[in-house]
């Protein structure tokens, strides 16, 4: 499969890019800026508690109106469209204050609305602050919605710094199963069954090497917590580009989401995938299998998620649904001696007997 040797698909990148220490303070002159007088505010719940007295303080001094705000507990598409469309028609831009809910919401009325959205993570336990979908409800089960990517990020690094420790870790996890994505996709465009853009692909492989090259493996200093947003922000555009999920997403994460499905208690997304991503990097014979061995060794990964391991019943009935969850998607799961060989690996490699366990 080939792209046309001409394109004319509109690519969109944030044009309001804003990392460092506080930065919530400053989003009322961010919008003035930009001409955005009129907002509508999604929060995670609890958020207006936490940040609100300084996000108000803000606004008030550029004389920023607040056309529509709530806190965002349902990610059902039939009540964010039903809100969606029922924002004043003065709004000028969505910002989304939070963890995943809050941003899905936003992103997504902002993206039915061909609004500018900006989005405000306040932990970065995953590439969703910055990817082009929306992670929803759609009749009772959770779907990725296309949207588009934002049109500003503003990361304040003391609130994501004060995150707990398995968001950081969570985001860790699911930046480098980058590694696992990167080969299933480059194989399945070798067998002729995905496009693959080598930009795009570049860019995701740049944003692993910023990490590899971080200047602490301290995950809670300013310096590696800049490095994980700017990484997790170059996948999502590398996303953008691609037009498709696939250099971020591959097989590690058909483990992830038949994990949610059989599990009673599924872990967070990115202990889930980091896991996986280790296990489909020794299936793919991966290159770089053993860099992403000693980082995620060296930052503290393994050892965090081994404090409170994957269930290993459930991670093996995960492994056999997990080439299903898509239709026409290959990755090492797709070959037949991939299940067997994964299960040998889980009871023998020293460090996958810590993380998926009895
Ligand atoms: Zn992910």
């Amino acid at each position: 499969m080939k792209y046309p040797l001409t394109t004319n698909r509109q690519i969109n990148i944030p044009y309001l890019l804003k990392i460092g220490n506080g930065k919530i303070a400053k989003i009322g002159r961010y919008m003035f800026d930009k001409d955005m007088l009129e907002i509508a505010v999604f929060w995670g719940e609890g958020m207006p508690n936490l940040i609100g007295k300084t996000f108000y303080a803000g606004l008030k001094e550029y004389k920023i109106k607040i056309a529509h705000e709530q806190e965002v507990s349902s990610i059902a598409i039939e009540d964010i469209t039903k809100t969606a469309f029922s924002l004043p028609s003065t709004t000028k831009a969505i910002i989304g204050i939070g963890g995943g809910k809050a941003l899905d919401f936003a992103k997504y009325a902002a993206y039915l609305l061909k609004l500018p959205y900006i989005s405000v993570p306040t932990s970065t336990s995953n590439d969703g602050f910055c990817s082009p979908s929306s992670s929803l409800t759609v009749d009772g089960a959770r779907k990725s919605i296309k949207s588009s990517i934002p049109y500003g990020v503003v990361v304040d690094l003391d609130i994501i710094g004060s995150s707990p420790t398995i968001c950081l870790y969570s985001g860790v996890g699911d930046m480098f199963s980058k590694v696992s994505a990167l080969w299933d996709w480059k194989q399945a465009s070798q067998k002729g069954l995905e496009k693959y853009n080598d930009f795009a692909a570049m860019l995701s492989y740049n944003s692993l090497d910023l990490l590899y090259i971080r200047h602490s493996s301290d995950i809670k200093s300013p310096q590696f917590q800049r490095s994980l947003v700017n990484s997790l922000l170059y996948s999502g555009i590398a996303m953008e580009i691609a037009g498709t999920s696939r250099p971020a997403s591959g097989s590690e994460h058909l483990i992830s989401h038949a994990l949610d499905k059989i599990s009673a208690h599924p872990q967070m997304h990115g202990l889930q995938v980091g896991v996986a991503s280790y296990l489909c990097a020794l299936l793919q014979d991966n290159p770089s299998v053993s860099d992403l061995r000693d980082i995620l060794k060296q930052v503290g990964f393994f050892d965090f998620v081994a404090q409170n391991p994957l269930n290993k019943q459930d991670f093996i009935k995960a492994l056999k649904l997990a080439p299903q969850i898509k239709d026409n998607y290959y990755t090492v799961l797709s070959e037949g001696k991939s299940y067997k060989k994964a299960i040998k690996l889980i009871d023998k490699d020293e460090i996958l007997q810590q993380l998926i366990k009895d």
